[in-house]
């Protein structure tokens, strides 16, 4: 059976080029970077060296990242490294942005969620508008992992610059997809992700300009500057590091190519009768076309798909054991019953036309064998 796998902004296959340069830290070079000992010092010369790598790709400096876990990780640090005040967040940021704010609401902070258009653009006007004298952070996502749509990070950072107010996005999605400059997009605080970008799972960063100041989330050893205690992951951080320099070689050729592989999918989908794009048709992630479909259960349609070998998602992947629709589409003016009726497609390193015209020529049958029953 065909292979096609279309949820490449869930995870992505680890490069060989990765799986190559992480192995001797497994158990050759297997120190702890702490350890002032030979061995020790060789995985901090490696952890330094992979940092480098990382900061080359956000243009920052090595030592304003520190690593994480996951993604998850680094946006729940941001938010809960904040002790009080006012924070600013959209209506379409991933549940590890927006979930944590639920948690600290409870704790007696207050947040304001700024709601996106129906093509999902959040305005800057609307974010400079919202900034009030206690307003400590602004955190909005760059690229939707959910609806694909890129935000105009550069503007609302100079506003939050302007105004004094840290801000941070998460880039997890689009990192590695367009150029991303902490320097001049005017970032404090980006949260990045190592799986999305043919790297391990396990391991993330999160870039903190130099001054900045938040609390950490972890307290223990304090390793990395204090901000994120526990001995660090030399061999995912190495794979980390490795994915970017890898990724940041080939950003401008891939992106044009998968642009025009989505832009196919996206204009052939929307023939089919009553389906619908989700987010903005060019202000959006190179890999990432994203629908919803009348009279359809997302995921029933992504199921028939993966009988057919052709691995999509619905609403958002991470979130797709819940019943509840998907806030990010509920966000964007999608009732319920729309809402649960999404599929996203995204595409990836190994996508071949040959993918796109097949999943492009089972898809209109599904769906209308799906509303016939
Ligand atoms: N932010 C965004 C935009 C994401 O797409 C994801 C992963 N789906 C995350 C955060 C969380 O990443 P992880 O599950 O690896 O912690």
């Amino acid at each position: 059976m065909n292979k096609i796998y279309l949820d490449y902004s869930a995870t992505s296959p680890v490069d060989k080029r990765v799986i190559v340069a992480m192995k001797p830290y497994f158990s050759d070079s297997f120190g702890n970077a702490s350890s002032i000992h030979k061995l020790g010092q060789d995985a901090k010369v490696a952890l330094e060296e992979t940092r480098s790598k990382i900061a080359s790709l956000i243009n920052c400096f090595a030592s304003e990242l520190i690593f994480t876990s996951s993604a998850t990780e680094s946006n729940n640090t941001v938010l809960f490294g904040v002790k009080s005040g006012h924070i600013i967040i959209s209506g379409i940021e991933h549940p590890s942005i927006s979930e944590p704010t639920k948690e600290l609401e409870k704790r007696g902070i207050e947040v304001t969620r700024i709601k996106p258009n129906k093509e999902g653009i959040i305005n800057p006007n609307d974010v400079n508008n919202n900034i009030k004298s206690n307003t400590v952070l602004v955190s909005i996502i760059h690229g939707s992992n959910e609806i694909g749509t890129i935000q105009d990070i550069a503007k609302i950072g100079s506003i939050c610059r302007r105004k004094k107010v840290l801000f941070h996005t998460d880039a997890s999605a689009s990192l590695g997809k367009i150029p991303i400059d902490t320097a001049k997009m005017k970032i404090d605080l980006l949260t990045a992700s190592s799986h999305k970008i043919y790297g391990p799972k396990g391991i993330a960063a999160l870039y903190m300009r130099e001054g900045v100041k938040i609390n950490p989330l972890i307290y223990g050893g304090g390793q990395e500057e204090g901000l994120r205690s526990s001995t660090v992951n030399i061999p995912l951080a190495v794979g980390f590091g490795k994915a970017c320099e890898i990724i940041a070689d080939n950003i401008f050729t891939e992106s044009k190519r998968l642009t025009q592989l989505r832009d196919k999918v996206i204009s052939s989908v929307l023939e089919i009768k009553e389906a619908h794009l989700t987010g903005h048709k060019t202000k959006r992630l190179s890999n990432h076309a994203s629908f919803w479909f009348n009279d359809i259960e997302g995921e029933v349609l992504v199921m028939e798909l993966s009988k057919r070998g052709i691995y999509t998602a619905t609403g958002s992947a991470c979130a797709s054991f819940k019943i509840e629709p998907s806030e990010v589409l509920l966000s964007i003016g999608l009732n319920n019953k729309e809402a649960r009726g999404s599929l996203r497609v995204s595409l990836g390193k190994d996508t071949k036309e040959s993918d796109i015209l097949y999943f492009l020529k089972v898809l209109p049958k599904i769906v209308s064998d799906l509303r016939n029953t």
